[in-house]
């Protein structure tokens, strides 16, 4: 390290925002601020390689919207006018506040809302859990994304680790299923690039032709919502044209035969009337898949933010195993790869069981601010998280966030939308100012990385500041982890192989999974379901689904909401985080098709409504979209429409037939030009 300020240094660090990559970072530092954040080549699966997003960090870091100190709202709720305060006056004042409204209301009429703003094992789940779970604030069900998903394999495979990234270049098919990897996770592109170099077939499904479709052998632009049916339709030819693996069904499965009579009824023609994708393409999909090997599936999740989304993620991960893809480098499937490592205990640092207090789906979040009487929500307690623009009927969270009776706190780095209508602002820490211990839901790969940078202005970790609460609430007890490294010990310590993973942090800064960086599913990691086998029709998921697993609700009329609003991620964003820094006005993309029936122009000032909301914005003529779809990014901020509102303004707080998962795909809309 150079003991000029002037000379820059180069400090290796890990990103654990929101994205299934983790890419090892390469940090540029100049006077003690962070000038230039790249990739590194620590991990082998990004080598050194980032997206655009985290490369403009240092403006993160240092723009106007970064929190420097703890404030006190002055001005109304939702005008972000605060006066400076001292930590120990605003921390006073928030344990202040906690103890009354438990001795006054009950500890249940706390709840605190965190979500992805950091997937770090250090920011979330520790220190912070402990204060909540011994206050008895209500738990908060963390559902807004990937819960209907992590059911369905849960329930099929035991989270069984997919197909790493690497291996894709090793497959003659790929199949990408609801998933942009361009704009979010983009390290597997290379891969695919390079599969398809060697020869290998892509196919994408997508209600858009994205980047990858546009190269790809075939699309498969399904409406929204649709997906249980399309796959239903894959697995009923597989099993009737004599395609299935019957062998490795019988060795590897239970319920395969159940799995066949359900999807007996989805003929091509039949899947095609509902997902409006011609049943030539589907056969054509459904041939593909079963004569290619190794085929990878990449399944995200999109199919999963509907109706019916938690039976349309398992009836994709169905698929590989009823054609006999697995036992292969390349075969198989990803989703998410957290959990290859649930041998850590993610929870270990909370020191404390979770108490059974009542729960709140976080896609309800709108409903619980707007509960009165016993139910009522006296303190909210936000980190890691913007629910104004990340939850689902976005009027209704404003509308909480209004409440004069409810006492907001925001921990953050930044002034977020949300941050606006705080009672209490707590300058939060970013992951380049404390150290942080995280894993990949992609990469197989476990890192660990020193603060890089003292906070900017003063800011402070997470776990430091819940610890601070847990003593000043009076539920601190002696022995407590507290320290960034007694958590860490602890959280390494859950896991068997803990003084192996240590010493390979230590030395490294990176750790794989005992099966190494690239397990191949069925030869060297299997189901991790109580016998090993797959489990196509899951008892437990069964009974949890409203009409049974696999059972398809068809979209209800349409009346005068006749567009599928879309929202998927983009390259600005890691869902809201980052959003200060994407200024810009965001259109709606409009097929030139629905456009012309409405009279609009590109360019036109349009207002996109339902009996939910409005959101005033310009149309963008985009011939990507298939017909009867629009596409608003998620992620967006209010700067970024002219009403202040998004595309969550426009969606139901409905939920998924597995997990209480957010329906942001079931939002349907019309749209109507304003006047100039
Ligand atoms: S957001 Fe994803 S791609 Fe971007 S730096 Fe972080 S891990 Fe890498």
């Amino acid at each position: 390290m150079s003991a000029r300020p002037d000379v820059e240094r180069h400090v290796e660090s890990a990103c654990p925002l929101d994205c299934p990559d983790a890419c090892s970072l390469d940090v540029t530092v100049a006077g003690g601020r962070v000038v230039a954040v790249g990739g590194s080549d620590t991990n082998p699966v990004t080598r050194g390689f980032i997206c655009a997003k985290v490369r403009r960090y240092p403006e993160h870091l240092y723009g106007p919207s970064r929190l420097t100190h703890p404030g006190i709202r002055t001005g109304r709720k939702g005008e972000g006018a605060f006066r400076r305060a001292s930590w120990d006056e605003a921390l006073a004042l928030v344990a202040e506040k906690m103890l009354a409204v438990r001795r006054e209301v009950g500890g249940e009429a706390i709840l605190p809302v965190s979500y992805g703003g950091s997937n770090g094992y250090l920011s979330q789940d520790t220190t912070d859990a402990r204060l909540f779970y011994r206050l008895g604030a209500s738990r908060l069900l963390r559902t807004v994304c990937a819960a209907p998903s992590g059911r369905a394999a849960m329930g099929l495979y035991g989270k069984m680790p997919g197909v790493a990234y690497q291996d894709y270049a090793h497959a003659k098919l790929v199949v990408v299923w609801g998933m942009n990897p361009s704009v979010s996770g983009i390290h597997l592109v290379p891969y695919i690039l390079a599969a398809q170099k060697n020869g290998a077939r892509v196919v994408v499904v997508d209600p858009r032709r994205t980047r990858l479709a546009d190269g790809a052998d075939l699309h498969l632009a399904l409406r929204p919502g649709t997906d249980l049916p399309v796959a239903l339709s894959v697995i009923r030819w597989l099993f009737e044209s004599g395609r299935a693996d019957r062998a490795f069904l019988a060795r590897q499965a239970r319920g395969a035969e159940e799995l066949e009579r359900r999807a007996a009824p989805w003929t091509f023609e039949r899947a095609a009337a509902e997902s409006g994708v011609p049943a030539k393409d589907l056969e054509a999909f459904a041939r593909l898949y079963a004569e290619t090997s190794p085929a990878a599936l990449r399944c995200g999740w999109g199919p999963e933010r509907n109706r019916n989304g938690g039976s349309a993620i398992a009836a994709i991960l169905a698929l590989p195993a009823v054609a006999g893809k697995f036992g292969v480098r390349g075969g198989g499937y990803t989703l998410s790869n957290s959990g290859a490592w649930k041998e850590i205990d993610g929870m270990a640092a909370a020191g404390e069981p979770e108490p059974a207090t009542r729960a709140v789906n976080m896609n309800r979040v709108g409903a619980a601010l707007a509960e009165r009487g016993a139910g009522r929500v006296a303190l909210l307690f936000v980190y890691n998280a913007n629910p104004l623009m990340t939850l689902p009927e976005q009027q209704r969270v404003r509308a909480g966030l209004e409440r004069e009776d409810l006492f907001t706190v925001v921990f953050d780095p930044i002034l977020t939308d949300t941050a606006r209508y705080a009672d209490v602002v707590l300058p939060a820490a970013t992951f380049l100012e404390r150290t942080e211990l995280s894993r990949g839901y992609g990469a197989f790969v476990l890192q660990r990385a020193d603060a890089v940078i003292e906070p900017y202005g003063e800011a402070r970790p997470n776990h430091a500041v819940f610890a601070e609460l847990c003593r000043r609430t009076g539920v601190a007890r002696p022995g407590d982890p507290e320290s960034a490294e007694e958590i860490e010990r602890v959280l390494l310590g859950s896991s068997r192989r803990g003084p192996a993973l240590a010493s390979a942090l230590a030395r490294d800064r990176i750790a794989y999974l005992e099966e190494g960086a690239s397990p191949v599913p069925f030869v060297d990691v299997f189901p991790r379901t109580p016998d090993r086998k797959i489990d196509l029709v899951p008892e437990a998921l069964d009974r949890e689904a409203p009409r049974g697993l696999y059972h398809y609700e068809p979209e209800s009329a349409r009346g005068r909401f006749p567009l599928a609003l879309i929202s998927p991620a983009t390259d600005r964003t890691i869902s809201s985080t980052l959003g200060e820094l994407h200024r810009a006005p965001v259109p709606l993309g409009i097929h030139p098709q629905d456009a012309r029936a409405r009279g609009l122009r590109d360019g036109d000032r349009i207002r996109v409504f339902n009996d939910l909301g409005s959101v005033a914005c310009r149309a963008r003529l985009d011939e990507r979209l298939r017909p009867g779809v629009v596409f608003l990014p998620k992620g967006l901020w209010s700067h970024n429409t002219d009403s202040g509102t998004t595309a969550n303004a426009l969606s139901p707080d409905t939920l998924t037939d597995l997990a209480g998962g957010a329906c942001f795909n079931d939002a349907r809309v019309e749209v109507e030009r304003l006047p100039a």
